[in-house]
Order: C-alpha cells, then sequence, then structure tokens
C-alpha cells in the first residue's frame, strides 16, 4: 500500500474520479442545473463559510461537519447536498434489480441492536441447506435480477467451506448475477472458524464467485456506543481494516452507518471522517448508505425510531462529508419510499433496487413492502424531477429490451 500523503492521494482520486462515466457527466450537468439552482439562503452564520467551501468544491473539515448537524436549517443543509448531488451527478439516479438472500439468522453474537439473529435451537433460528438457498435464489427469479445481496448472521457451526460453495453453486447455477456477499463482520468471523488470515479468506470468498462486498456492520465505529449496541462484533478499526484489505484485493465493497440511536453528533462525524480517510487511500468504496435505526424487536426497543429531520439531515450531511464518495444511497426501505424520493433532492443519488424479501429490517418492524416493482421505482425517481437509470452493482447502465439484458462495459 502506497504511503502517500492523504491530500496528495485526495488529489489524485479526483484526478481519477473525473476520468470515469459517472463523474463526467458532472460537468455538463453543472451547467444545466446552476442556472436553474435558486439562490442559497441561510440564517444560520455558521453555514455561510460552509457554503462557500461547497461551492468552491474544498473539502469540510470536522468542525463544519458538526455545524452541519446542530443546525436548525435543513433547507439550507440541503441545497448544499443538492448542489453537489447535481455537479456529481445532474439528474440521474440509480436503482438496481437485485434479490437478498439471507442464508442463516443463527448467531454467536448478541448485538442489542439486531432483531433478526437468534441462537442456534431457539424459536425462528433457520439456516438453509445449500438446495434451499439455490431454490431460494431461484423462486421469482427473472433473467431481470442482475445482483444477489447475501449476508446473514455469524453461525458458530457452519464451516467456511458452506460459504463457497454457496457462493460458487450461485455462480454456476446464475453466472450472469453479480455476487454482494457478506459483510466485514461476516468476513472476520469466517477467517476466524476457517483459522486462515482475513486475506485469505476473502482471496478464496473471491476465487468462490464474490464480485463485491455489501458495507453492513459498519455501525458506528466509536468503542463507546460499540460496547452498547453490539459488544461481540469486531470493532472499528477492524471493520476497515477488513474493508481495506478487500480493496486491495480487487474487491470494490459500500460502507453504512447505523444512526439514531445512542450515538451523538461528535460519533457521527468521527465515523464519516473515518471512512473518508480509508477511501483517500484505497478509493474502494462504491456508495455510502446511511441507514436509520429501527428498534422494535431489539433490545434497544425503548428508544424512539429516528425523525424526518433526522433523516434528511443524515443523507445530506453524507453527501458533503463524503467528497470521495461516488454515490449516497437512500435505502427506501428504512426511511420509507416516500422519504426516499424526498432524499432525492438532499444529496442522495441512488434509490437502492427493486429488493425481493428483504428480512434484516422488517425483522426490526420496518412497515415498507418486502419488495418494490420497478415501475413505480422509476414513477417515484421521475416525480421527483429525477431520470431513472437502471444500473448494476458497479454502477454500469443495465439497457433492457422485451428480450434482452445489456450492461454498458
Ligand atoms: S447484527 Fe449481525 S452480528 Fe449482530 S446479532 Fe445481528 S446478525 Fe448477529
Amino acid at each position: 500500500m502506497s504511503m502517500e500523503a492523504p491530500a496528495a492521494l485526495y488529489v489524485k482520486i479526483h484526478a481519477a474520479m473525473s476520468s470515469c462515466d459517472i463523474i463526467r457527466g458532472m460537468s455538463a450537468s453543472r451547467s444545466a442545473h446552476s442556472s436553474q439552482a435558486h439562490a442559497f439562503q441561510t440564517d444560520d452564520p455558521r453555514l455561510s463559510p460552509i457554503h462557500a467551501k461547497v461551492m468552491a468544491g474544498e473539502r469540510l473539515t470536522a468542525d463544519d461537519a458538526l455545524a452541519l448537524y446542530r443546525t436548525g436549517d435543513i433547507l439550507a443543509v440541503g441545497w448544499m447536498a443538492n448542489f453537489v448531488r447535481e455537479r456529481m451527478h445532474g439528474d440521474k439516479t440509480y436503482f438496481n434489480v437485485n434479490r437478498h438472500i439471507n442464508p442463516t439468522n443463527v448467531c454467536v453474537a448478541a448485538c442489542r441492536l439486531c432483531a433478526f439473529g437468534r441462537k442456534k435451537d431457539t424459536p425462528g433460528a433457520y439456516t438453509m441447506a445449500l438446495e434451499e438457498a439455490f431454490e431460494t435464489a431461484a423462486s421469482g427469479y427473472t433473467e431481470a435480477v442482475t445482483e444477489f445481496h447475501i449476508v446473514g448472521g455469524l453461525h458458530p457451526d457452519l464451516p467456511f467451506q458452506y460459504f463457497l460453495d454457496l457462493c460458487s453453486g450461485l455462480k454456476q447455477r446464475f453466472p450472469q448475477v453479480h455476487l454482494k456477499a457478506f459483510t466485514m463482520v461476516e468476513v472476520a468471523y469466517l477467517s476466524k472458524r476457517a483459522k486462515l488470515s482475513i486475506r485469505e479468506t476473502l482471496v478464496q470468498l473471491k476465487a468462490s464467485g464474490v464480485d463485491s462486498l455489501p458495507g453492513g456492520g459498519a455501525e458506528i465505529f466509536a468503542d463507546r456506543v460499540r460496547h452498547i449496541i453490539c459488544d461481540h462484533k469486531i470493532d472499528g478499526g477492524e471493520w476497515l481494516e477488513t474493508a481495506k484489505m478487500a480493496h486491495q484485493i480487487g474487491l470494490k465493497s459500500n460502507a453504512t452507518m447505523l444512526y439514531g440511536h445512542v450515538e451523538n453528533d461528535e460519533d457521527r462525524v468521527d465515523h464519516l471522517l473515518k471512512l473518508r480517510a480509508l477511501q483517500d487511500e484505497t478509493g474502494g468504496f462504491q456508495t455510502f448508505i446511511p441507514l436509520a435505526f429501527h428498534p422494535e424487536n431489539t433490545a434497544l426497543q425503548h428508544l424512539p425510531k429516528t425523525t424526518g429531520m433526522l433523516d434528511m439531515k443524515q443523507i445530506a450531511i453524507s453527501r458533503l462529508v463524503l467528497d470521495n464518495f461516488p454515490h449516497i444511497k437512500s435505502y427506501w426501505q428504512m426511511v420509507t419510499a416516500k422519504m426516499a424520493q424526498i432524499s432525492l433532492r438532499f444529496g442522495a443519488d441512488d434509490m437502492d433496487g427493486t429488493v425481493i424479501e428483504e428480512k434484516i429490517y422488517h425483522d426490526a418492524g420496518a412497515t415498507t413492502p418486502q419488495g418494490m416493482r420497478r415501475e413505480e421505482l422509476e414513477r417515484l425517481i421521475r416525480a421527483a424531477g429525477r431520470e431513472p437509470i437502471e444500473r448494476d452493482t458497479l454502477y454500469r447502465p443495465v439497457t433492457r429490451t422485451e428480450t434482452s439484458v445489456t450492461v454498458a462495459v
């Protein structure tokens, strides 16, 4: 790994980003939108210098990020995030057609934030036999599905080979489908079970068919918070180290942050800045996904749900602080489709997918539908004045006709 100074790497990443297709559309869309943009206004004097930095494309500091969390002027924060979003993507709004597969909910950890994991042999615990997992993948499968999103519990008995066979079996049966599989937490656990280094574990998963990693398990990196919400998980440093290794062997990943529980503004800022620093180093993150905490059926169910204000603010601040992340996703399953739609004007450029069978957040009380039809997703995006673009996991546009599916490379 290069030891270049972060600032130099930041410049390099921006230079590299400017050559990719997504960013190429930025300058064209910038002029199209700047003429339409209404003037920035705020009655909060803390936001004026931040606005100047945003307009100049300068990086925001921890103090700037804290000021954004602490202001009540949500529209000013949204204005700035929307400006950056349109500078990067114009009206383009991405979605994909994916299927979630959760092979087991048996888990040795007992995270207080979780409504999904079960101890072995307790009511509701399940583990799919491999054939069952393949059947789940196939049920309701159509040529339209471009991604399997695979995450599950930390099972104490399933051998590493089960997961290798799961991936190679899926690849064999669905060779055109991208496997986005196993959070950093699962990878670290599998490496312990298999007595392999994290790197070797990732290499073997990649060889079995894993194409990229999802961003889950990051929660909040601060130790104080982790001790309360997920004491048995790897710590924040280990999560980042695992992500770094995945990027080093050529696996892209996403990153998440679970907000709206016992964390404070400083913890959120710390989390974002740690992700930004790693992205400076590796450039391996594709998308940041802020996840609103759903307390129902968890050990923290006395906590209130997140508010709409916080949901919008979190999307907008993510866009403003994570200047080196290409995409910010508003996960409609967690914040509702209506809020996700509004977030397309607060910094988000991705609405996730026409998810089929989501379990984890629905066990935690999410009342959103299990999936959404593609036409409905496109309708919501268009109604927000945006242009829906179906993508594959790597953000390559997908073109469909009655009889074929083509991914631009
Ligand atoms: S959050 Fe993940 S690691 Fe924690 S208990 Fe739930 S399934 Fe297990």
